[in-house]
């Protein structure tokens, strides 16, 4: 129960909009409930007037219901359970006496009528059951369809707006399993347990009615091994809990296995990992059979001990048939109710045991669902439309998490500049390309442009000032076209084509099989890595700001790559400002000034040919870069 609260709680605002289906859907599940019961009173019936074993006549029925509705406002317990049993004996009776001359009757010659009702009787009643829990169903899986689909698009927006710090503290595929597999096992807990939720405690009281009003005392022998179910099925709600925790993290760790394969596989092949890769693989998918048998065992031991409990019930009732007698078609009745009973109790408990197991997968995705972007939008924002001063980092400090990167850090970078950046490995030359496209915010000190601080300018327009051009070059699978069109939404196939000429991509876009219209596949496999680059420089033209970001550009190019490349980043580079991060030396000789990191801090700045002459840091570097004879 409180897992099924769980769930409804953090399934209610998406329910919410599918509410008259959901009603629907639970209406048709009471009507298939009562179906069930209507189903064994409609056998019990025939076999009753097969036997002629017909128990009062209409008048008769209707003497009793007379009496019972006399009955004073001051009756006890026992004379208002007498007054519903004898008003539903008479609405029963009403029913047989309808129905008398349709159904055939022990020792009457059976006429055209007996014949049609006898046809149609039964099959309209399990008609009824079938389409009613067909439709209960459909309306309810539409609902879990489309509730799992809102919330999948929930999480995604959810990704999509928070900052770059939660996705260094998450695997990608502990998000995948999440937005999938999390989300697929409540899917089916809405779906179909939530019909079965519905139908099936409607279709127990339903022939439990059926019973008591046959026999109060027969029924309570059929109940009274219920409660032993009890305890076993709680402890095994408890396992199934525990495996569904188990099975999330091996499939989350297996998901980002897959991933971390597919991102490396050249590096895979070219170390030859694949086996070890596939070790690991192995590894986790035992732990996920294992955990997946954990949820089995918990979820199919519930058959067995309900089964038992069933033939137990069965059996005292065969005993206290053995010594009080009863009549062959109340037999009949009781034996066929208490197996059909058993049969809801069964699909119940394996709600439950559904319902533990997404009460985990809800908790997982509202995990992500909770989580706050650690870098907000301002709410009356400072809007720049053009870059025209200077860029200032003013005393900056920044540390990942306790970890401190830039400790009182000043800079000033005045519009049209080319500034180069080098220093040694983690000295926080990437940190200055973060802070400034405001993926973190500094711990204290601030960083302007234009005098406006990046904190006061919303994301959008602060980004729309920038391009970045970096080693890690994302392509993604759509067309050459539409790859480099997304520098800028909007934008005409003559400026594409235009940028693409500006990043020397059109002849080789051209030769392509169809041209601009070429998918570039996953991961732009098909392309050279200097294409790809020249992909992204094209998008950063077409982008158009007024400030360029170069984050070791041209850092895993050949050297033919490389030429070609950087022939296309001068072109880019023109009329713009500057910021040009770089391990390799060589291409930082063009800029204007370059700064020299080391933990944190400038240690020199200048025109490159200057630090070269002062025989700093940076000759030391270019002198192991053979830039400067040693
Ligand atoms: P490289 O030239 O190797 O790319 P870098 O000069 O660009 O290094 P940064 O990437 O800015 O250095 O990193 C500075 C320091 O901050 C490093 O010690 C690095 O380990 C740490 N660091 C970088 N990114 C993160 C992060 N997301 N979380 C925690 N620490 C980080």
């Amino acid at each position: 129960m409180k897992q099924f609260l769980a769930i409804l709680r953090f399934g209610a605002p998406y329910l919410r909009r599918y509410r008259a289906r959901i009603s629907l859907g639970i209406v048709l599940g009471i009507i298939y409930g009562v179906s069930n019961g209507a189903a064994l009173w409609g056998a019990r019936m025939v076999f009753e007037r097969l036997s002629g074993a017909v128990p009062a006549t209409p008048a008769a029925a209707q003497q009793e219901a007379a009496i019972a509705t006399t009955g004073d406002s001051g009756a006890t317990f026992s004379e208002l359970s007498s007054n519903w049993r004898s008003r539903t004996a008479a609405v029963e009776q009403a029913v047989r006496s309808a129905l008398d001359d349709w159904l055939p009757l022990a020792g009457r010659k059976p006429g055209w009528r007996e014949v049609v009702g006898v046809l149609t009787l039964l099959p309209l009643l399990m008609a009824l059951r079938g389409f009613t829990g067909y439709f209960s169903n459909y309306f309810l899986s539409w609902v879990s369809e489309r509730t799992v689909s809102d919330l999948r698009i929930d999480i995604m927006s959810r990704l999509a707006n928070l900052s770059l710090e939660y996705f260094s503290r998450f695997r990608s595929g502990d998000l995948i399993t999440r937005v999938n597999t999390d989300a697929l096992t409540l899917q089916v807990a809405i779906g179909s347990r939530m019909a079965d939720l519905v139908k099936e405690p409607v279709t127990i009281l339903s022939i439990l009615g059926l019973l008591i009003l046959l026999d109060p005392k027969l029924t309570f022998f059929v109940l009274i091994f219920l409660p032993i179910c009890v305890i076993p099925i709680g402890r095994l709600g408890k396992k199934a809990r525990a495996a569904g925790r188990g099975m999330a993290t091996a499939s989350s760790q297996q998901a980002g296995l897959m991933v971390e394969f597919l991102a490396g596989i050249r590096v895979v092949k070219a170390f030859g990992l694949e086996a070890t890769q596939l070790e690991r693989f192995q590894k986790l998918a035992r732990e996920l059979v294992s955990q997946g048998m954990r949820a089995m065992r918990a979820r199919e031991l519930v058959n067995p001990i309900i089964e038992l409990v069933s033939a137990l019930a069965l059996s005292t009732l065969v005993l206290y048939i053995a010594f009080q007698g009863i009549q062959f078609t109340d037999l009949l009745t009781f034996l066929g109710g208490t197996a059909i009973l058993y049969t809801p109790i069964k699909r119940l408990s394996q709600v439950h045991v559904s319902f533990v197991q997404a009460s985990v997968a809800a908790e997982r995705i509202g995990q992500i669902l909770a989580e706050q972007p650690t870098v907000v939008d301002p709410s009356s924002p400072k809007t720049l439309t053009a870059f025209r001063r200077e860029i200032v980092f003013d005393g900056v400090t920044f540390a990942y998490n306790d970890r401190t990167v830039l400790n009182d850090f000043s800079l000033v970078i005045p519009c049209g500049q080319k500034l180069g950046v080098a220093g040694e490995s983690g000295a926080g030359k990437s940190t200055l390309v973060n802070l400034l496209f405001r993926f973190y915010d500094p711990q204290s000190g601030r960083i302007t442009i234009d005098g406006v601080d990046l904190r006061d300018q919303l994301g959008r327009d602060l980004r729309r000032l920038l391009a970045l051009v970096s080693q890690d070059i994302v392509i993604f699978d759509l067309t050459v076209a539409e790859n480099i069109a997304c520098g800028r939404p909007g934008v005409s196939r003559a400026e594409v084509e235009a940028a693409a000429r500006a990043a020397f991509a059109h002849d080789f876009i051209s030769a392509l099989p169809k041209g601009y219209d070429t998918s570039v596949g996953e991961r732009g496999v098909t392309l050279s890595g200097g294409q790809r680059q020249r992909l992204s420089i094209a998008r950063a033209f077409v982008r158009n700001s007024p400030i360029l970001i170069l984050d070791e550009a041209t850092a895993s190019l050949d050297s033919q790559s490389e030429r070609e490349v950087q022939s296309a980043i001068e072109r880019l580079e023109e009329n713009r400002t500057v910021l040009c991060v770089a391990h390799r030396l060589s291409t930082l000789m063009g800029m204007d000034r370059v700064i020299t990191l080391s933990a944190g801090r400038i240690v020199e700045s200048g025109p490159p040919q200057e630090l070269l002459r002062q025989d700093g840091p940076f000759a030391s570097m270019a002198r192991l870069q053979g830039i400067l004879p040693s």
